[in-house]
């Protein structure tokens, strides 16, 4: 069978994102923490828990979550916390805000995902506005967290 080098990876796009949901990393929860928060997506059910080691000098030297959701939101969190473990908090939200634009871009149009890391494997969830809930639900439960912690929902 051939396949468009598009397909190809759009397949390993997927793969990437049934290993993290099916094993998610840095699942848990984190004793002992300095953050939490919690978020939850009703629009789908997505129910996660969040927490982070933030030492003094502002770095994040450990970030895992817990809770249950679908296979797009358990994957972005993995990925998530792959991608924060180990940056400042601004490096974080600085990716975030990367994130968040690559993911409400228009999905016609080519997007830049420089900089971006594993995160872009997500992506493909541009051509289905009602799942990027599911992949900025931990990215919100992360500001939470780290603005004081509590509770963020999606619909809010
Ligand atoms: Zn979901």
């Amino acid at each position: 069978m051939v396949m468009q080098a598009d397909d190809q990876l759009r397949q390993l796009y997927q793969e990437v994102i049934l290993d993290h949901s099916r094993s998610p990393r840095n699942f848990g929860k984190l004793e002992p923490h300095t953050h939490a928060a919690e978020g939850y997506n009703p629009l789908c059910g997505d129910q996660l828990e969040l927490y982070l080691r933030i030492a003094d000098d502002g770095r994040i030297e450990d970030v895992h979550f817990d809770g249950k959701g679908c296979a797009i939101s358990r994957a972005s969190a993995s990925l998530m916390t792959e991608e924060i473990k180990g940056k400042t908090v601004g490096d974080a939200r600085m990716l975030f805000e990367r994130f968040h634009q690559a993911i409400t871009s228009d999905p016609s149009a080519s997007v830049d995902g420089r900089g971006l890391g594993k995160l872009v494997v997500l992506l493909g969830v541009r051509e289905f506005p009602t799942r990027i809930k599911c992949a900025t639900l931990a990215w919100h439960t992360l500001l939470q967290a780290l603005d004081g912690g509590g509770t963020t929902s999606t619909e809010e």
